[in-house]
């Protein structure tokens, strides 16, 4: 770390979180030789998600901000649930989120001999014995926080009989959840964590990277604070449930640490977002059950769905560090991550005109095969981003809902009779409603004010409304993907007595047809492109996107709709 990091001035200092403050005093004290490393250690057993998301802004942005460094570590100690597939995906989502670890990539796996080495040392001296009793033995003898555990008949073994069952143990010649190493601590501990932990387990399945080399398997309490030693990591960051283990932690890593460079636990809340979970064995199964399109769902919490939406990466860091770091659970909600969204979208996206649910209007003054363009912003709040041209002619497409046959009192849209100005263009008045047999609209004759265009003596005209509309003979037809979230119960981790599924919201996807659009969009429309739809939302094309079936998803409509409904109910 560099002096001049080392040194905050007294506003640096406040600005802190608690966490930055702890590591911000350790490398003033010289701890660790003044170093910074922390790690991010995922298991590749699903794709990274928003709570990991405030994890990496976490461990990646304190190394950032003191100029430590941070490892990618995948934590694969568990052949069963983990895959090559998860190792791709949650590295390309760090990147994508602005973090780099250059060639600090790490894999517990790497360090199965170092920790089966130490293993071997603990049961030498006295410190670790095989128990040959099911889980459930264990499970029983534990005791609870108020009354001490029982000891296993198989705690006082010889050092010699433990060498050589934990040599086969590892050789495969027992069954998986005959026998595990524990350590041996204290059954009495009013720390439950102490009560003799498992270390070791036996598993047959292959591994991603080290095969079949290995038929025992560290549990995490075993191998996580010695990877982070063997690694050099100075600050182990993690969520608050890893409270309780921090002593089991220290613990083992005292066998291996000293007064020079020893690693240390700290703890931040985890996030909790309304209207969805967390868990990744309920992200799995959401998957695996075809419940939604695959991790990287637009309405799935995983970063890849939220890339696949179109949320961006500063969007989920700024709302990240809008909900801080604290020491204590909490659920946020996730109007403040739509609300990061907006803000960003609002800066960085293309003003465009497209028409979802289509309504044709005739304007019947209208010179027939006439065209003219129109010219428009492409970003007002961005001096840089230019103009573009959209065509206008005799037949264009306005928003179904923004005519109404028998208007309220204060509807300023479209309504027999009535006069809105087209954006961008000129004043149209309804004259005419056109229907068919069963009365249903099928378009709508207007006039124009051929005076009311921009540069023209009456562009300074005022009428209440101003709609978006497009030029029909020059539309391009598009599908539309309209997302909702996906949970329709604000904490579905809170009702432990339902199917997480029967939550679901049967409305978080609908999907829409023959939408109008611009053809300045199409021409547009690289990957990861975002527009404004204006009146409409945000919206980006999808994966799904070809030329011939243009496909768009709505990141994000332009008002917060469910506040609205939460305030008027
Ligand atoms: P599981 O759901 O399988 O227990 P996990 O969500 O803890 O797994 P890991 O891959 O072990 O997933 O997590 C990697 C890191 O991300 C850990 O340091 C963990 O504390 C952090 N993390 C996971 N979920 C959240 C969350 N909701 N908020 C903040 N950090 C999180
Ligand atoms: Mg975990």
């Amino acid at each position: 770390m560099s002096e001049e990091n080392a040194t905050l001035d007294n506003e640096q200092v406040k600005g802190l979180n608690f966490v930055e403050e702890e590591v911000y005093n350790d490398l003033r004290a010289g701890k660790n030789g003044g170093r910074l490393n922390t790690r991010f250690p995922p298991e590749p057993n699903g794709y990274l998600h928003i709570g990991h998301a405030k994890a990496i802004c976490m461990d990646f942005g304190i190394a950032e901000k003191f100029g430590g460094t941070c490892n990618l570590r995948f934590d694969d100690t568990n052949p069963v649930k983990e895959d090559v597939e998860y190792v791709d995906a949650i590295r390309e989502d760090i990147h994508w989120l602005g973090f780099d670890w250059g060639n600090r990539e790490y894999y517990a796996s790497d360090y199965f001999p170092k920790l089966y080495d130490l293993a071997v040392r603990l049961i030498k001296e006295g410190k670790a014995y095989v128990d040959d009793q099911t889980s459930e033995e264990i499970a029983r003898q534990k005791g609870t926080p108020t009354t001490p555990g029982e000891e296993s008949p198989y705690r006082n073994r010889s050092v010699e009989e433990n060498l050589d069952l934990f040599t086969r143990m590892n050789a495969g010649e027992f069954d998986e959840g005959s026998r595990v190493l524990r350590a041996k601590i204290d059954m009495a501990s009013p720390n439950m964590h102490f009560r003799d932990p498992i270390m070791y387990r036996i598993i047959k399945t292959p591994h991603h990277r080290t095969g079949t080399t290995w038929k025992v398997y560290p549990m995490y309490d075993f191998a996580h604070g010695q990877s982070d030693y063997f690694e050099g990591v100075t600050h182990s960051i993690c969520t608050l449930e890893f409270v309780v283990h921090r002593p089991l932690y220290e613990y083992f890593v005292k066998e291996l640490a000293d007064e020079t460079y020893c690693p240390r636990q700290i703890e931040f809340n985890r996030l909790n977002l309304t209207y969805t979970v967390m868990s990744k064995r309920k992200l799995l199964q959401l998957v695996k059950e075809g419940l939604v399109a695959g991790w990287d769902d637009p309405r799935m919490p995983t970063i890849s769905g939220m890339r696949r939406r179109g949320y961006t990466p500063a969007s989920i860091r700024n709302f990240v560090n809008t909900i801080g770091y604290t020491k204590y659970e909490a659920l946020n909600s996730v109007s403040l991550l739509e609300h990061a969204v907006r803000d960003d979208l609002n800066k960085i996206a293309t003003r465009v005109m497209a028409v979802i649910n289509p309504l044709k209007v005739v304007i019947t003054n209208y010179p027939e095969g006439k065209v003219e363009t129109v010219t428009m912003e492409n970003n007002p709040e961005d001096s840089e981003s230019g103009v573009h041209e959209m065509p206008f002619s005799r037949e264009i497409y306005i928003e179904r809902d923004d005519f109404m046959e028998n208007p309220p009192k204060k509807f300023f849209r479209l309504a027999p009779g009535s006069e809105v100005r087209l954006k961008g263009a000129y004043i149209i008045k309804c004259d005419e409603v056109v229907k068919d047999a069963e009365g249903n609209i099928t378009e709508l004759h207007c006039s124009y004010d051929p005076e009311t265009r921009s540069g023209l003596p009456g562009a300074s005209r005022k009428v209440k409304g101003t709609l978006h509309w497009v030029s029909a003979p020059h539309a391009v037809d598009a599908e539309v993907r309209l997302y909702d979230r996906l949970f329709d119960v604000e904490n579905p981790a809170a009702e432990p007595d339902r199917d997480f599924r029967e939550m679901l919201n049967p409305d978080s996807l609908k999907v829409v047809q023959g939408a109008k659009l611009e053809p300045f969009i199409i021409k547009n429309s690289e990957k990861g492109a975002k527009f404004q739809f204006q009146r409409v939302g945000y919206f980006t094309p999808d994966y799904d996107y070809t030329p011939e079936h243009p496909v768009f998803n709505r990141t994000i409509a332009l008002k917060d709709t469910w506040e609205k409904v939460q305030k008027n109910s």
